[in-house]
């Protein structure tokens, strides 16, 4: 094997790595900046020395693949990626083909959404199915996890008999770091960035969950349309918006090219008051008649470029580094720096991830340091350009917060406080027990969590109970009227009657979400039996794993826990599980629920497969029991059918469960 062919083989591996990290695990390692300059240099050696272009290539090949745990949909018109362009000079290239066949095109130009692609059906003017890309010709169907975004009408304006349009589902900042908070509550892994958050989200086997991430999405293309002819990209978004979608926001029409890189540039000058993440902005030409004889490569159209904006690198002088505790704990190191302007935003703060980091560069307070923005990613020191002093950085070993020593555990990166009374996670633990998914109180949200931290009204979580109107009141606090307070008493009130397992998740026990805690709930019944449960014990639930066990077993073992619990049940807060154990006939069942049932909801028919013991899940595979079929049941029933699975009516269902 010849050193050109190593590399390109070694190129290859790498980018499939990296490819099936972002795609199919929604967790990148590595910034796409970085991807798509490996991902050039392969095209450029492939296209250089042809004798060892592969069709496998990952430069062939678009996207991921569709996963198996959603029904596949094969693409009646297939789901393109775009060429890419990362200087004018690319840019103008584009236009110089694009003008060899016609002189007179015109350009629309848009942001470049940093989302996933979807494709979504309608028929007679009704939203019917909606798919992910996957690789181009195969996606999977979303259709339930696409049903939950308010702004994906299920019923467009007018009534079109056919209608495939195609948009970018992604995550605002807000709701990303609204699910960030919420995973580091709960001790899981952290989404990298809101695309990956808003891939990770689209996956959910459980709408409801998906219906929690706060997903939203723009339109930006017809794929297919019948009753109507729209002659260009323009007329078709302007159409779009008619019936009642959120097109890509601010599309231009442009008459030549030097207007379209105008028009880039005040884009990217956007991006950072922008409510979404955009990594580009795309350039395509108006004509839809131009656009069909221009047609397309394999993997991309002729008709369309993305220019992707370049990570922008400043220098600038470090003039602090401050030490937050986050809310796990982990002692994070901010850079304080005077301001930069870097990709649209005033930079003046900026990452030093960790000690190690620190201590590596022999950063001090005063150096000249290279800070980097890649798109809507947080700021980070690259490198220290200049030592100022030789005083490097030591990293405290006592919490800013609380002063409790602080531990680094083996192989961790992270510093962290373990103190559970440390205030700066009181914070966080207060924000999490009040929760939705939690003990639900209404009214006692961050801000007013942190305004009775603040003015002494609770110090500690079993001080929410002993909260009265008349506490409240006293303390004379902006913004707080009467009925106010009387809504903040009557849900505390109200959440004493939670179920045990809210309560179980409520206490941000880590590696016990929501879902584990009704597991818990549901074995032991009684906090006390929880209390006393061995981790071999609750091993047995399953899905329950080691970690998960010893977790529960040893934040009970702490007197702190035990006391808290003692406090809760004497102010009254139950600790009994409420569901209902019925009889286990539905054990080991698996029920897929399709089609619009008539004497359940689809909750209630949830509730009771799982109070018999029976399992639901929302796509049918061999291990499927029963499809239980309501009215208009479509392709899930049809998978039923083709693998034999028993397909159930609603009266059967009500039969079953007599
Ligand atoms: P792409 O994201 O570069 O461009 C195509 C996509 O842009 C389309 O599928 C469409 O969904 C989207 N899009 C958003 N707004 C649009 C608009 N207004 N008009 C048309 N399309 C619009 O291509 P890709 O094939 O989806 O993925 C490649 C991207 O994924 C690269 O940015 C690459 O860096 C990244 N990636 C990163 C890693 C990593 O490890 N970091 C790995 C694989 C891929």
């Amino acid at each position: 094997m010849t050193d050109i062919e190593k590399k390109i083989e070694e190129l290859r591996k790498t980018l499939r790595y990296h490819s099936n990290r972002y795609y199919n695990d929604d967790s990148p390692e590595i910034e796409d900046y970085e991807y798509d300059m490996m991902m050039r240099e392969l095209q450029q050696l492939e296209e250089k020395y042809p004798q060892y272009d592969s069709p496998d290539s990952p430069t062939k090949r678009v996207g991921g693949k569709a996963d198996n745990s959603f029904e596949s949909v094969r693409h009646t018109v297939r789901m393109e990626s775009l060429q890419d362009a990362f200087s004018h000079e690319e840019l103008f290239d584009f236009d110089r083909r694009v003008k060899e066949v016609f002189p007179n095109a015109e350009y629309c130009v848009e942001p470049k959404i940093d989302g996933l692609s979807v494709s979504l059906e309608y028929r007679n003017g009704v939203f019917v199915r909606g798919s992910t890309r996957g690789d181009g010709d195969v996606g999977e169907d979303v259709s339930g996890n696409l049903r939950v975004i308010h702004s994906i009408p299920l019923k467009l304006n007018k009534s079109i008999p056919f209608l495939e349009v195609r948009g970018e589902v992604y995550m605002p900042k807000k709701s990303f770091e609204r699910v960030v908070d919420r995973q580091l509550i709960n001790g899981e892994a952290p989404f990298k960035n809101p695309r990956n958050a808003a891939a990770g989200s689209l996956r959910q086997k459980d709408s409801s969950v998906a219906a929690t991430r706060g997903l939203d999405i723009f339109v930006f293309n017809i794929q297919q349309i019948e009753g109507f002819e729209p002659v260009s990209h323009k007329a078709s978004l302007d159409l779009l918006r008619e019936l009642g979608f959120n097109t890509v926001p601010g599309y231009t029409l442009v008459p030549d090219m030097e207007s379209a890189v105008r028009r880039i540039e005040e884009i990217g000058e956007s991006r950072g008051s922008l409510e979404y993440d955009i990594d580009g902005a795309v350039i395509k030409v108006d004509s839809l008649s131009m656009r069909s004889a221009l047609g397309s490569t394999a993997k991309y159209p002729k008709w369309a470029v993305a220019f992707k904006y370049p990570p922008e690198e400043k220098q600038t002088r470090l003039v602090d580094i401050e030490i937050a505790v986050g809310r796990t704990g982990v002692l994070t190191p901010t850079a304080v720096l005077e301001p930069v302007h870097l990709a649209g935003t005033t930079v003046s703060r900026a990452t030093l991830h960790n000690q190690d980091f620190i201590a590596q560069k022999g950063i001090a307070i005063g150096d000249t340091v290279t800070v980097r923005k890649a798109g809507d990613i947080i700021p980070e020191v690259l490198c220290v350009n200049e030592h100022r002093s030789n005083k490097h950085f030591v990293f405290p070993d006592k919490c800013p917060s609380c002063g409790a020593a602080v531990i680094r555990e083996e192989g961790e990166a992270a510093v962290r406080c373990i103190n559970p009374d440390c205030p700066a996670q009181l914070l966080r633990n207060l924000i999490h027990f009040c929760s939705r998914d939690a003990m639900d109180i209404e009214g006692l949200g961050p801000a007013v969590i942190e305004t009775f931290l603040d003015n002494g009204l609770i110090s500690k979580t079993e001080d929410i109970y002993s909260l009265t109107y008349d506490k409240i009141a006293s303390a004379q606090l902006e913004g707080f009227g009467d009925k106010s307070i009387q809504n903040i008493i009557d849900s505390i009130g109200r959440s004493k009657q939670n179920d045990l397992s809210k309560l179980l998740y409520a206490l941000g026990i880590r590696h016990i979400g929501a879902k584990a805690a009704k597991l818990l709930a549901d074995r032991f019944r009684t906090i006390q039996a929880v209390m006393s449960a061995s981790c071999r014990d609750i091993l047995e639930i399953d899905g329950f794993g080691e970690i998960m066990a010893q977790s529960v077993c040893e934040f009970f073992s702490s007197n702190r826990a035990r006391s808290l619990i003692k406090e809760l049940s004497d102010s009254g807060v139950n600790m009994k599980s409420l569901s209902v154990i019925r009889d286990n006939r539905f054990e080991g069942k698996t029920f897929v629920l399709t089609g619009t049932l008539s004497m359940f909801t689809r909750a209630e028919a949830s509730e009771l497969i799982e109070s018999f013991g029976g399992k639901t899940s929302s796509s049918v595979s061999k291990k499927t029991s029963y499809v239980l079929a309501g009215e208009a049941a479509g392709s899930k029933l049809d998978k039923a059918n083709a693998l034999g699975i028993e397909v159930i009516t609603e009266e059967q269902f009500k039969e079953m469960i007599e």
